[in-house]
């Protein structure tokens, strides 16, 4: 099946998941993943229409930005953000999705060139508490999201997670619904937040009815990666 084709599948998909729970399609944004595939599979997606990717290894993005430059395309680092990487994350990224620390908050606002906008950051919380290390404690997401709020360098858009995937007899919907909560208190204390950041290729339907705004989507577009990532420089 050509890109087109798997693109327009899993629109009507994500419209239909939409219209499942009273939402308005245009309310979710597809953010393609393209960790892994080469430039010219970007190029396909690109012909096709889509020109939101998301990248978790900076020095494979780094070249990708490169060679598709003459094109209007909107970069989002998706990954864990190491305090080696900010400089060209913040130089080189429109958004980024894992800000869980306000050291790598304050290290990008400060290295985010004056010359670009504000980058645009979700904050990352470890809502199912699985064993991976990144993201932020759902008990500090306030506070964090207060503090990168006032960082000149970053425009503070919302919360992003990754649960874990769930086991046979969990409630795929709980992690997000945790999430919107974590989401509708910092609203509610006053932060304009409007992006959640939810859902990928087995589970972005029940991110949809939880409330996500913005589902990242790597294998259900591209296909299974096959590719090795390339090793972190
Ligand atoms: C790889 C990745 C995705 C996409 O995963 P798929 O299961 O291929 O859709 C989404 N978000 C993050 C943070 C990822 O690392």
């Amino acid at each position: 099946m050509s890109f087109a084709e798997n693109l327009a599948r899993l629109q009507a998909r994500i419209r239909d998941a939409c219209l499942a729970c009273g939402r308005p399609p245009e309310s979710v944004r597809l953010l393609a993943v393209s960790k892994t595939m080469p430039v010219e599979r970007l190029r396909e997606a690109i012909a096709a229409g889509q020109h939101a990717f998301g990248e978790n290894y900076v020095q494979e993005a780094l070249e990708k930005i490169a060679a598709l430059a003459s094109e209007a395309l909107e970069w989002h680092h998706i990954g864990l953000i190491q305090s080696n990487k900010t400089a060209e994350i913040a130089a080189h990224f429109d958004w980024a999705h894992g800000v869980d620390r306000l050291k790598i908050a304050q290290r990008l606002s400060d290295q985010r060139p004056a010359a670009r906008p504000p980058l645009q950051v979700c904050v990352q919380v470890n809502i199912s508490g699985e064993a991976s290390k990144s993201g932020c404690a759902p008990q500090e997401a306030l506070a964090l999201c207060q503090a990168v709020a006032a960082l000149p360098g970053l425009r503070l858009r919302g919360l992003m997670a990754l649960p874990a995937p769930t086991t046979a007899n969990a409630n795929p919907h709980a992690p997000f619904r945790q999430l919107r909560q974590l989401f509708e208190q910092a609203r509610t204390a006053g932060l304009a937040l409007d992006t959640l950041s939810m859902g990928m290729s087995d589970d972005f339907e029940a991110a949809i009815a939880e409330g996500a705004t913005l589902v990242r989507i790597g294998s259900a577009l591209f296909g299974p990666r096959t590719g090795k990532p390339v090793p972190q420089a």
